[in-house]
């Protein structure tokens, strides 16, 4: 039985089927490879298209949202027809993401989004771009702090909302420059009254980033970026109360945990 196991095992990584990590994090996601009779992947009702990768394997990341619960899932592996080839068992586990009570002030609480904002950052979150110009490892788009991180459950005045911080937010000084995390096609520049100051980047393949509450642009629509250039600058315009930069690593329009991707350090000494 443990031979037949082994040989199981064994097969299935000749055939090129692969989960990364099988233990996986509320909001982070998987990375799956597999050989290139597999078109797509599938897990939890979520299904996301593998991409052939310079190596010839195809590649696809798999988002585990931030709610999902913690369990046993499967990963399947789907040919061209939809049939299943293959299935990885993946085990999601509790992030303890922590609770982040906030007060907004009224009139901040009031803004209400501007006409078409919600509809078009929304269309950005489902671009699914065939062309990869996303290269690990990803940087922190300024070297500034942690002051909300990602994940937290938002709690208003002390009552749950429901929601969680769908995104992190870090201190930087009014008009310090702001870095995309990786090369990517900039789609979205524009004020908007929630967001304020925004940028938004296809990085190709599923992977995109915002950057909000910008003070000031440096980069076009349509324009190639790379992390050695300047979109934008620090500032807090929207829905915001102090200099700083909120923003978000999507993955097929799944707001992901960046820690899977660089290292970023909190502000103050309580751990989250
Ligand atoms: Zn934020």
């Amino acid at each position: 039985m443990r031979w037949f196991l082994f040989l199981a095992a064994l097969a299935a990584y000749a055939q090129g089927f692969h989960a990364e990590p099988e233990k996986i994090i509320q909001g982070e996601a998987i990375k799956v490879t597999a050989s290139a009779d597999i078109a797509s992947a599938r897990m939890h009702g979520e299904t996301i298209p593998l991409f052939t990768q310079d190596s010839g394997e195809r590649m696809g990341l798999m988002p585990v949202p931030v709610l999902t619960k913690p369990g046993e899932y499967n990963l399947e592996f789907l040919d061209a027809t939809g049939d299943v080839a293959h299935k990885i068992p993946i085990t999601v586990l509790d992030a303890h993401y922590h609770r982040d009570n906030i007060s907004i002030a009224p009139a901040i609480a009031a803004l209400q989004p501007s006409p078409g904002e919600q509809k078009t950052v929304g269309d950005f979150q489902k671009i699914d771009s065939e062309t990869r110009y996303w290269t690990e490892p990803f940087h922190p788009p300024l070297p500034g702090c942690v002051t909300s991180p990602f994940g937290s459950a938002r709690l208003h005045n002390g009552k749950l909302t429901g929601s969680f911080h769908a995104g992190l937010d870090q201190r930087g000084a009014a008009a310090t420059p702001i870095h995309p995390i990786t090369a990517g096609v900039v789609k979205l520049v524009e004020k908007y009254n929630l967001r304020g100051g925004t940028v938004a980047i296809d990085h190709g393949q599923g992977v995109e980033s915002i950057y909000l509450h910008m003070s000031a642009f440096s980069a076009k629509e349509g324009q190639h970026v790379t992390p050695s250039d300047t979109i934008g600058y620090v500032g807090s315009t929207g829905r915001s109360t102090g200099p700083h930069v909120h923003w978000t690593l999507y993955v097929h329009g799944e707001a992901m945990n960046p820690a899977q991707w660089m290292s970023l350090k909190a502000c103050t000494g309580p751990p989250h």
